[in-house]
């Protein structure tokens, strides 16, 4: 669909930080997230919305393997995260193409942040006993 924001995504004529794509589908960060891991998964096709798809289409249940996958990939599997789809404007779907919501509050990259800054810390408390010890 030519004025599709996430077809354009898709076939990447618009940037987006995808981290996951396979022949069905394409993942990526919301640009407005709502907790530090916060992913889209949207069928490379263009589907409206959950009510058009089809009986005979596998795509939602392949959506659900993605997010497994993608959540494992990010180390919450275990912790937990929200995968949800908002349908229609009544419930909330701002963007006309079938996606689903990946959402969860850990985000290793800040764990590690966090990691890193205590390390550095600890690392110049050691280093100042050292001076002041003149060892
Ligand atoms: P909806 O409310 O339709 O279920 O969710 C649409 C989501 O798409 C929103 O969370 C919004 O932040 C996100 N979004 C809208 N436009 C863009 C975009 O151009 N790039 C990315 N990465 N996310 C977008
Ligand atoms: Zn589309």
């Amino acid at each position: 669909m030519t004025d599709c924001i996430f077809c354009k995504i898709v076939e990447g004529k618009v940037p987006a930080t995808k981290v996951y794509e396979d022949e069905l589908t394409v993942a990526f960060r919301d640009a407005s997230p709502a907790s530090p891991i916060h992913i889209l998964i949207v069928p490379r096709k263009h589907i409206a919305t959950l009510n058009d798809v089809s009986n005979e289409d596998a795509i939602l249940s392949h959506m659900g393997r993605v997010a497994k996958k993608i959540a494992q990939q990010m180390g919450v599997a275990d912790s937990g995260y929200r995968f949800f789809i908002n349908v229609n404007r009544g419930g909330g779907q701002v963007v006309f193409h079938l996606h689903a919501h990946l959402v969860s509050g850990h985000d290793l990259g800040s764990v590690f942040l966090k990691m890193a800054v205590f390390a550095a810390i600890m690392w110049r408390k050691l280093v100042n006993t050292f001076k002041r010890n003149k060892y």
